[in-house]
């Protein structure tokens, strides 16, 4: 039963000799508790935040303990009424193959919905991001101008999707040629740039919104979002999301002040984490399967196969190795 554990604390972005693989000893399934397989791992860059010491949202994972995240598994024997054996749930689970749990916290999936996987990308976690970080903080209203940076990840498609949804001219920012044509030729979005590529990205994204930048759902932070800042409309709403740029600096990031901007603009900037709208999830997964089941959502997953390859799509996220969802299949149902 193998287990992936915190062996060292990355200094910049994490390496291979971060993790280690142990083995797991079984002990008896007690009453109350069920034998979980797992089946679909995700990887996150919030995990990165976790690998450190430092102080935030969620506690770090410690050193010399398996590293936790979101999982999709089946049970495959269960001393507990409310979930039977064969039954599929979705909790955060250590990346083991084989775990036992005590149901809290784990959730029902209903196979039939939509691929299990789903319930960690759009059905899950990043889609939940998406919906509410665009709708209640960026507030899109149709012909205004939405971008959207970290474009073609889990959370970024998803984000210019729903934008098109609602009318918005949609400008997404991404870090390849194959990522921009996706953007556009797949997911509709109006206009894609080629942040690796562009030499100078102020200009790329005033050439991209023509008429300003009214909504922005960043996903990266630095020199991207100073350019889409510099090009944001009055009454701007600014969803920050996430800041990928930033999480293996060694020392903190410095750079342009964008108090000005937000006093000329009369903008509003809100930092946000998903789960504070956790009240309000059960709807919004409604709202997000009713539009894939309708085709209104694309969505794209790229898998590893293995468990030993679950280090290796973590690191690569940040490489953007991934075009939308990046997942380890682990087990066969
Ligand atoms: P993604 O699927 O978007 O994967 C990460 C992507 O980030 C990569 O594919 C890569 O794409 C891009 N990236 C990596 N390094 C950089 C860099 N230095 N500059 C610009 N882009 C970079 O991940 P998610 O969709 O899961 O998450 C997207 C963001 O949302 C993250 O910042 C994450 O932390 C945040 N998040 C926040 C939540 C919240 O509650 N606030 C919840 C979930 C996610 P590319 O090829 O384009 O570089």
């Amino acid at each position: 039963n193998k287990t992936i554990i915190l062996k060292s604390r990355p200094n910049g972005v994490p390496t291979k000799n971060n993790f280690q693989f142990t083995e797991t000893p079984m002990p008896e399934l007690q009453q109350g508790e069920v034998l979980l397989k797992a089946l679909y791992i995700s990887v996150d860059p919030y995990m990165r935040g976790r690998m450190s010491d430092a102080k935030s949202y969620v506690a770090p994972y410690e050193v010399g303990k398996p590293i936790l995240g979101g999982v999709v598994a089946e049970v495959v024997e269960s001393k507990q009424e409310s979930f039977r054996k064969g039954a599929v749930v979705v909790g955060t689970l250590p990346w083991q193959q084989y775990t036992i749990h005590d149901v809290r916290g784990l959730h029902a999936v209903d196979p039939e919905v939509a691929p299990l996987s789903y319930h960690l990308g759009i059905l899950g976690m990043p889609g939940q991001t998406a919906y509410f970080g665009l709708l209640h903080i960026g507030q899109p209203k149709p012909g205004e101008t939405v971008v959207v940076s970290g474009a073609a990840g889990a959370v970024g498609t998803v984000v210019g999707q729903i934008a098109k949804l609602k009318g918005c001219r949609v400008v997404g920012i991404a870090g390849s040629d194959e990522k921009v044509s996706y953007l556009k030729n797949e997911l509709g979005f109006d206009e894609a740039i080629n942040y690796k590529t562009t030499t100078d990205i102020n200009q790329a994204v005033s050439a991209a919104c023509p008429d300003g930048v009214d909504v922005y759902f960043d996903n990266v932070g630095g020199a991207i979002s100073d350019a889409v800042l510099l090009a944001l409309n009055k009454f701007g709403r600014i969803a920050i999301c996430g800041q990928i740029s930033f999480y293996n600096n060694t020392v903190p990031a410095t750079g342009m002040r964008v108090e000005p901007i937000l006093l000329r603009k009369s903008a509003l900037m809100k930092g946000f984490i998903v789960s504070d709208y956790a009240s309000e999830f059960g709807a919004a997964a409604k709202e997000l399967a009713t539009w894939l089941k309708e085709g209104k959502l694309q969505y794209r997953e790229t898998v590893k196969e293995g468990f030993d390859q679950i280090p290796e799509a973590f690191i690569g996220l940040f490489t953007g190795e991934n075009t939308g969802k990046q997942l380890v299949k682990v087990g066969e149902r």
